[in-house]
């Protein structure tokens, strides 16, 4: 047996003793959903496993209390697994964030044992606030993935999708300013805030995008009570492009329409950030085939390259850490039924049989893909110079 193939066997024997952990990680997580920058228990109970598997652990890492950084091996190659653990409010784990967590502890064991054969130093980093905030972004300015060779993770989704189209994202808060009055004597004045808000959502909601542009908001204020007409409201949305640059001139043009339709309605309107700017995937394709090629002989199969279009886009942090290393997002299957992310029953189908297998699929095609990565010939070579060559290609095509 060759050196590659005795290491994948190892990782995968690693992974299949730890699967009771696994599970209970991956359960733990979805039963305590925490949301973003308050994931207290997930970072107590990742770090204790961490350390006690012989991990050496920073907690709070990067000035952020949810956050952590957990490392292995001495090796002159550094690897990066992302775990996230982030909920979403109202729906707990209707994202699988509990799977990212339980699918990157379970690449790290099984990689732990072979730190020397790969002259590779590992690190987990628990990368809090995915779904709001953006934590990874705050870790790549704070020198998180300094010096790193390459970043993995995988995320649930209903189906396993080897590069999913993701796209910038900044969130805007608007506020609409008006004037207060008594709602059943001054109805038909201008100047009310809540028609302001309310024109804004109509606008938003009906007006035509591009194929990668998303403007989709919420009204997150929009009064007290009936008899008095609020002075001001507001929206939080999300905005989206295919790229940084499109994003910055598909929000201005955005801010020009809204300023234009309150002037008329006689209320004011402010703009400002709200997270930080998510920037657009650059996956990388080397590293991306690395996955496929081990999750194929894991069984599984991929959604065909050309049913992947705009329509499957969406975001993640992991777009910032791809912007400075060699990264991969994979989508990995949990077949959810009629759910998919963001829906009450994904939560469920994330703790489910299928949710678990992703799980220990997740991991060992993690490790494989790392093993492949550092111990194959001329692979990482070419990850890196991909990431190099691609700096202005980036993954989605113009239309
Ligand atoms: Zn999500
Ligand atoms: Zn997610």
């Amino acid at each position: 047996m060759s050196d590659l193939e005795a290491a994948k066997q190892l990782a995968r024997t690693k992974v299949e003793e730890q699967e009771r952990l696994l599970r209970e990680i991956s359960h733990g997580l979805a039963a305590r959903p925490e949301l973003a920058m308050e994931e207290e228990y997930a970072h107590l109970f990742l770090t204790g496993v961490l350390e006690r598997k012989g991990f050496d652990l920073v907690r709070h890492a990067y000035d952020l209390p949810t956050a952590f950084a957990a490392s292995a091996g001495q090796g002159r190659r550094h690897i990066v697994l992302c775990a996230e653990y982030d909920a979403l409010p109202d729906i707990g784990h209707a994202c699988g964030h509990n799977i990212i967590g339980a699918a990157a502890i379970g690449a790290a064991l099984a990689l732990q044992p072979l730190l020397d054969l790969l002259d590779c130093r590992l690190t987990v980093l628990g990368t809090p606030a995915e779904e709001a905030v953006g934590g990874k972004v705050l870790m790549v300015e704070q020198g998180a993935f300094d010096g790193v060779d390459a970043a993995l993770m995988v995320h649930p989704a209903p189906h396993d999708m080897l590069i999913a189209p993701m796209l910038a994202l900044q969130g805007r808060v608007i506020r609409v300013t008006g004037k207060s009055g008594h709602a059943s004597t001054m109805h038909t004045r201008k100047g009310n805030a809540l028609d302001g808000i309310v024109e804004i959502y109509r606008l938003l909601a009906y007006r035509s995008y591009g194929p990668y542009e998303r403007c989709h908001g919420v009204i997150t204020q929009g009064g007290t009570v009936p008899n008095v007409i609020p002075d001001t409201t507001s929206a939080l949305y999300y905005l989206r492009a295919r790229v940084k640059d499109d994003l910055a001139l598909f929000s201005e043009q955005i801010e020009r329409e809204v300023t234009s339709l309150l002037s008329e309605l006689g209320c004011t309107v402010k703009f400002e950030d709200e997270g930080e700017l998510y920037r657009e995937m650059k996956a990388n394709k080397t590293l991306a085939g690395l996955y496929r090629s081990n999750l194929e002989a894991r069984g599984r199969e991929f959604v065909p390259e050309i049913f992947v279009g705009p329509e499957s886009a969406a975001s993640t942090d992991m777009g910032n850490v791809s912007q400075v290393v060699p990264s991969i997002h994979p989508m990995i299957g949990i077949d959810s039924g009629p759910y998919m992310n963001h829906q009450r029953g994904f939560a469920d189908a994330a703790v489910s049989p299928e949710g678990d297998k992703a799980v220990i699929d997740g991991a060992i095609g993690m490790a494989w893909c790392v093993i492949d990565l550092l111990l194959r010939e001329g692979v990482l070579d070419a990850v890196q110079q991909e990431f190099l060559l691609a700096d202005a290609i980036g993954t989605l095509p113009k239309e």
